[in-house]
């Protein structure tokens, strides 16, 4: 199975990967715990990442393409469940390729919606606790902008299958509802 989880920062798509990725035995691939990694290992990726990220900016996409096109490939006999991969059209292409390429199809899209003001109140809680370099009140404000600019016209680009998720609430209510849609 390989489903891919998208929304706006802060709508717990992390959180809810995590949760799905153990309940079908798939892989979780966040591309932004990959940069991470790729940042503490100081490699070239993270070398090229950490600016943007830092600022709360989207990595280029080529950077992004090359990566998850050698992940998908070597996990092409595994179920993965992408979570922040595709943020624009052009990765969303890429991606349709990659698959395209592995003969593989995507069999899910979930998208979880959250009002504005409930996600950046989230998102400077999890500030409090997180010692990530971009969960400071400006980068908050500009990774919002971001996604309204690059990563929601997405809902477009997917509208024929996409799994539209209420993400207001606790994280079992929004875990029961996409189940509920999923299965
Ligand atoms: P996340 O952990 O998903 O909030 O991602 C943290 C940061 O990693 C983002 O603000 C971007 O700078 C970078 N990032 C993660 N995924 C992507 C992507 N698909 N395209 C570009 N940049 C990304």
């Amino acid at each position: 199975m390989k489903l891919l989880i998208m929304g706006p920062p802060g709508a717990g798509k992390g959180t809810q990967a995590k949760i799905l990725a153990q309940k079908f035995s798939l892989v979780h691939l966040s591309t932004g715990d990959i940069l991470r990694n790729e940042i503490d290992k100081a490699s070239s990726v993270g070398l090229k990442a950490q600016t943007y990220m830092n600022a709360g900016n989207l990595v280029p996409d080529d950077v992004l393409l090359e990566m998850m096109n050698s992940t998908l490939s070597r996990l092409k006999d595994q179920g993965v469940i992408l979570d922040g991969f595709p943020r624009t059209i052009p990765q969303a292409e890429g991606l349709s390729k990659i698959f395209k390429s592995l003969n593989q199809v995507i069999d899910g899209i979930i998208n979880i919606e959250v009002d504005k003001n409930v996600l950046i109140n989230r998102l400077v809680e999890r500030a409090k606790k997180s010692g990530r370099a971009d969960d400071t009140e400006e980068v908050i404000i500009n990774r919002q902008n971001v996604y309204l600019e690059l990563t929601a016209p997405l809902i477009e680009f997917y509208k024929d299958n996409l799994l539209s998720i209420n993400g207001d609430g606790s994280i079992e209510k929004v875990t029961e509802r996409i189940l509920t849609r999923i299965q």
